[in-house]
């Protein structure tokens, strides 16, 4: 009883700390409420019976009563009428001897003498029965009475007896009963429901496609709990279809924001006029590219390139012109350039600086004399007159020296531009003959041009 008690109360940790609250069983709770209807059931059911038994035991107790009576009478007829007193008590107290039932016993003669055993107290709040005692032979003629008074003690201690055997029955009866539902709900209520709880506990994002299997009896047929497993499943699957889409929107537009950003980064670092790398890009790339020359011991040269008289084309043909010269001037010098390692920057209005690594200042030189040739041969810009217009290009290379700095290669490749606009433009400087002398000083100290 105690085990079952304390099994009813027993509080319930489930799985992992997930849960701080420990939880009741749902079958000790519904238990619990079933002992409780059942106790009250079985307090009605017991006062019933009570009062049932109780009027079917005091029936059967006058029963008996009367029978005494009519067995004993003709003996006390005979006791009376020879006024033997002594036979007259002495079955008076028989009749209390032999009938437990039977609290008091009284006879009353017509001579007016009294004969009586038994206890009044308790006996006496029966109701008496009253018998007559007759004439022997002359029936019609009384000579006394006898007085029986069952004993309510004996009657009530019948009662409770009775009343008491059903109690025990049915209380025997409600705990076997409810034994077995603690059992049944046990194995098909609380196991399934616990192992479903714990397995949506320990559900993650990365093992939602495991399936829930309850363990039921292979033969029980589909309930509430059933649908309850189902719909689990169908949440998992909903769950797991939701993140498939969400991660292939998550991959869709990662990348368009990739290529967002790389057309971004695209713009910012490029002339949208030219095409050609502008001075953002330049600034962040060339220290690189001189560090990395620096390091490994290779050449690097630049090309500082601006178009002649590049005023006069906009003041006569118009600023539209001017802007379509930049365009095809630009694409021409990408064009011919090394693809992937050299590359051009559009440095200013209508310059151009061209970053050549590898490139020692003789083969710059040749390079940027390819350009000039192409830009004042090939390259030509379609008038509104239908005539074409050609433009040339003045260009200034420099070798980087070993331990220079950023600014003054840019400044001398600046300074030989400014000597090939003085030099009468269309041209490249250094010049074949000052570029041995500019040559050795490029591999001579630091600065030494300076
Ligand atoms: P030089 O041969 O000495 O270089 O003479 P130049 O006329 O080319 O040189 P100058 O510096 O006097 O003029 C450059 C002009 O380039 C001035 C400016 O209006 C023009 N320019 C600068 N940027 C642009 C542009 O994006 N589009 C057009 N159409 N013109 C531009
Ligand atoms: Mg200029
Ligand atoms: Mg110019």
């Amino acid at each position: 009883m105690a085990c079952i008690a304390a099994w009813l109360t027993e509080d319930f940790q489930l799985g992992a700390p997930l849960r701080q609250e420990p939880i009741r069983p749902i079958t000790a709770t519904l238990i619990r409420r079933a002992l409780i209807r059942a106790l009250l059931c079985i307090l009605l059911f017991g006062s019933l019976q009570a009062w049932l038994t109780y009027r079917q035991v005091q029936h059967s107790f006058q029963v008996a009563v009367r029978n005494v009576a009519s067995s004993n009478v003709p003996l006390l007829s005979v006791s009376v009428w020879d006024v033997d007193i002594e036979a007259i008590q002495r079955q008076v107290n028989l009749l209390l001897e032999n009938n437990p039932s039977i609290g008091y016993a009284t006879v009353n003669t017509n001579t007016g003498q009294q004969f009586t055993a038994g206890q009044l107290t308790g006996a006496g709040r029966g109701q008496p029965l009253e018998f007559r005692i007759s004439q022997p032979n002359v029936p019609s003629a009384t000579i006394g009475t006898l007085t029986l008074n069952v004993d309510t003690n004996v009657l009530y201690r019948e009662t409770l007896r009775s009343v008491g055997v059903v109690l025990v029955q049915c209380l025997v009866l409600t705990a076997l009963i409810l034994g077995l539902m603690v059992r049944v709900l046990r194995r098909e209520l609380q196991r399934p429901m616990r192992h479903l709880a714990e397995f949506v506990e320990g559900l993650k994002a990365d093992n939602l496609s495991i399936k829930l299997d309850l363990h039921r009896e292979p033969s029980h047929r589909r309930d509430e709990i059933d649908l309850v497993a189902e719909g689990f499943g169908t949440l998992q699957d909903r769950i797991r279809q939701h993140i498939v889409t969400l991660d292939a929107q998550v991959t869709e537009r990662t990348q368009q924001l990739v290529s967002a950003l790389t057309k971004l980064k695209e713009l910012s670092t490029t002339d949208p006029l030219t095409g050609c790398y502008n001075r953002i890009l330049f600034n962040e790339r060339f220290p690189g590219e001189l560090g990395r020359a620096e390091r490994y011991v290779r050449p690097l040269s630049i090309i500082f390139c601006d178009v002649d008289r590049f005023k006069m084309v906009n003041d006569t043909y118009g600023h539209g012109t001017g802007d379509q010269v930049l365009a095809v001037i630009g694409e021409c010098l990408r064009r011919i350039l090394r693809v992937g390692s050299d590359w051009v920057v559009r440095y200013g209005g209508e310059e151009f600086v061209m970053v050549l690594p590898e490139t020692s200042l003789g083969v710059a030189c040749e390079i940027a004399e390819r350009l000039r040739l192409e830009i004042a041969q090939q390259v030509t810009v379609p008038l509104s007159d239908g005539a074409f217009l050609n433009v040339t290009i003045s260009l200034g290379v420099a070798e980087q020296r070993a331990g220079e700095p950023m600014t003054s290669l840019l400044h001398r490749a600046d300074e030989w531009l400014y000597a090939a606009k003085n030099g009468g433009r269309n041209q490249v400087q250094p010049c074949a003959q000052l570029r041995e002398k500019e040559t050795v000083l490029s591999s001579a100290a630091p600065n030494a041009a300076n």
